[in-house]
């Protein structure tokens, strides 16, 4: 399995990771945060599946325009994967003829811009080889990770979330468990502001990680970038030999 981080900052200097969207054998991207910023546009256009884990700015900013980038006259149109409370929030805060063209009422008047799919707690869905499972998080808003597997390698991405329980039984149950994507959002002296919002410190990261059964490399994401290189100092500190820190761009392969 090959998962692009995909960029998401624009202008010389360090590339930084501002929005989430990871692209999984080139046809499925899990969130889309930037996939509609990237060139070229074929890589674009390879993305049929759009999995979202939450109604989050930074998981779906790009999504409007990726649907208008990608459409061409005709039945053939991207699914937009999500819980029903993120479909609801794309309805009502996106597409809503303000923000941006209501597409989804266009579909079902003209050749379709997207089609909707909910999804629901633990129930799998097949696309091609890969079986999507989305597990609830816990965050401020219903949020779901995911867990990835073609049958030979599986692999989680778990973001964005505050301690958890869930995911983890599941990702233990999953033999095929080659490699975990875990959010560490806030510095270990703003645990309180990671507290409120719903999201992991370093320290909370290692104590989640001492849920997980399998030696399998964990890719630490969504550092929030005003704290980055405190983040990234406390990561590094933990001393964990399997922990590497997600480098925007970067294609990852799982055997
Ligand atoms: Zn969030
Ligand atoms: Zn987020």
């Amino acid at each position: 399995m090959k998962i692009t981080l995909l960029e998401s900052s624009v202008g010389s200097g360090p590339h930084q990771q501002i929005l989430a969207s990871y692209i999984v054998n080139d046809q499925v991207v899990i969130d889309a945060g930037s996939v509609g910023f990237v060139s070229p546009l074929e890589v674009q256009k390879k993305v049929e599946h759009v999995f979202l884990s939450h109604s989050h700015i930074d998981h779906l900013a790009s999504l409007p325009i990726y649907v208008d980038n990608v459409y061409t006259p005709g039945p053939e149109c991207p699914t937009i994967y999500g819980g029903p409370e993120t479909l609801d929030s794309i309805k009502k805060h996106i597409f809503n003829d303000c923000l941006w063209p209501d597409m989804i009422r266009l579909s079902g008047e003209e050749t379709p811009f997207l089609k909707l799919s909910e999804l629901s707690a633990e129930q799998p869905v097949q696309v091609g080889r890969l079986t999507i499972t989305p597990v609830s998080l816990t965050h401020v808003v219903p949020t779901f990770g995911f867990i990835l597997d073609d049958g030979e390698s599986a692999v989680a991405i778990v973001s964005d979330t505050s301690p958890t329980e869930r995911v983890w039984e599941l990702i233990n149950q999953n033999k095929r468990i080659r490699g975990l994507f875990l959010e560490s959002s806030f510095p270990n002296s703003f645990e309180w502001l990671a507290e409120k919002a719903m999201h992991l410190t370093p320290n909370l990261f290692k104590t989640e990680l001492t849920k997980l059964q399998h030696d399998v490399p964990v890719i630490a994401v969504h550092i929030k970038i005003a704290f980055e290189p405190t983040v990234r100092a406390e990561l590094k500190s933990l001393g964990l030999a399997n922990v590497q820190i997600g480098e925007p761009g970067k294609t990852y392969e799982f055997h």
